[in-house]
């Protein structure tokens, strides 16, 4: 059985893509084989997990636009069974370019419809806006994860996510599921941190993971010396909650089938 799930808010900064980098590092280090798609132009995924763009031949660009085969854009990473399809700033020009094609909207799905089954894991990493490239990762997916920084607001801009996931579950994809709602960046010192755990509970009740991740520098430090926490600092806080992360993902799909 092999799973996509999307990682999605059209906020920035709330966590989607230390979250896709993380989670999809701790479950390939469970040994599941994990490949993670970066659909950001600004592909922070591709550098954090330490691939050169400018090593790119092929990256999700190519794949959307030109029919390029996924596995023929897919770099492997220093961990054992993660793998990625990169993201390069040409994807930026996709938007666009994806207005006027066939079935613009399936481009994604359709593409990682010959690859899925190589794979336990899928996880794309999303821009931060609802336009056509979210569009194309929900209806690819059989989930999404929405990552919710413990902020003022943080509920804020959810109903424009919720009220996309309805018109893509009602016209492309209509098995499309919330897999989980993830707090990050928790700020334990704080009793707004509470509040906002409480407020999102009542709003999203059992689908809010267990697993809340707090804020750790090493995360925020990670990126730049492209690596993942757990091959970063194993022994860090990030790694542990991230790891806990994974093995719930895991537990939810067992509990599932
Ligand atoms: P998004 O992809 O939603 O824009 P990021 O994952 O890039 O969000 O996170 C935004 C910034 O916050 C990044 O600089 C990242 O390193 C940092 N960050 C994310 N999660 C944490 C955390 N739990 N603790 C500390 N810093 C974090
Ligand atoms: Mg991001």
């Amino acid at each position: 059985m092999s799973k996509t799930i999307a990682i999605s808010n059209q906020k920035g900064g709330v966590g989607k893509t230390t979250t896709s980098v993380n989670l999809g590092a701790c479950l390939a280090t469970l040994g599941k084989k994990v490949l993670l798609v970066d659909i950001d132009p600004q592909g922070n995924t591709t550098s954090g997990i330490g691939v050169n763009k400018a090593d790119v031949k092929y990256c999700i660009y190519d794949v959307l636009i030109d029919d390029v085969h996924p596995n023929d854009a897919t770099v492997v990473t220093a961990i054992d069974g993660l793998s990625i399809i990169p993201a390069t700033i040409q994807l930026a020009g996709a938007e666009i370019e994806l207005v006027s094609s066939i079935s613009r909207e399936m481009k994604l799905k359709n593409a990682l419809k010959k690859v899925k089954s190589q794979y336990d894991y899928i996880l794309i990493d999303c821009p931060p806006s609802l336009g056509i490239l979210t569009v194309n990762s929900l209806t690819a997916s059989d989930s999404l994860i929405i990552p919710i920084q413990c902020e003022y607001y943080a509920l804020e801009g959810l109903s424009q996510l919720l009220n996309t996931v309805r018109l893509v579950q009602k016209h492309l994809n209509t098995s499309l599921q919330i897999e989980g709602v993830l707090l990050t960046m928790l700020d334990a010192r704080t009793n707004l941190g509470i509040q906002v755990i409480e407020e999102v509970k009542k709003y999203f009740q059992q689908k809010v993971y267990q697993t809340i991740i707090p804020r750790n520098v090493r995360l925020s430090e990670a990126p730049s010396h492209g690596q993942a926490i757990i091959t970063y600092d194993p022994r860090s806080k990030g790694a542990e909650v991230y790891l806990e992360l994974a093995k719930e993902v895991i537990m939810y799909e067992q509990a599932a089938r």
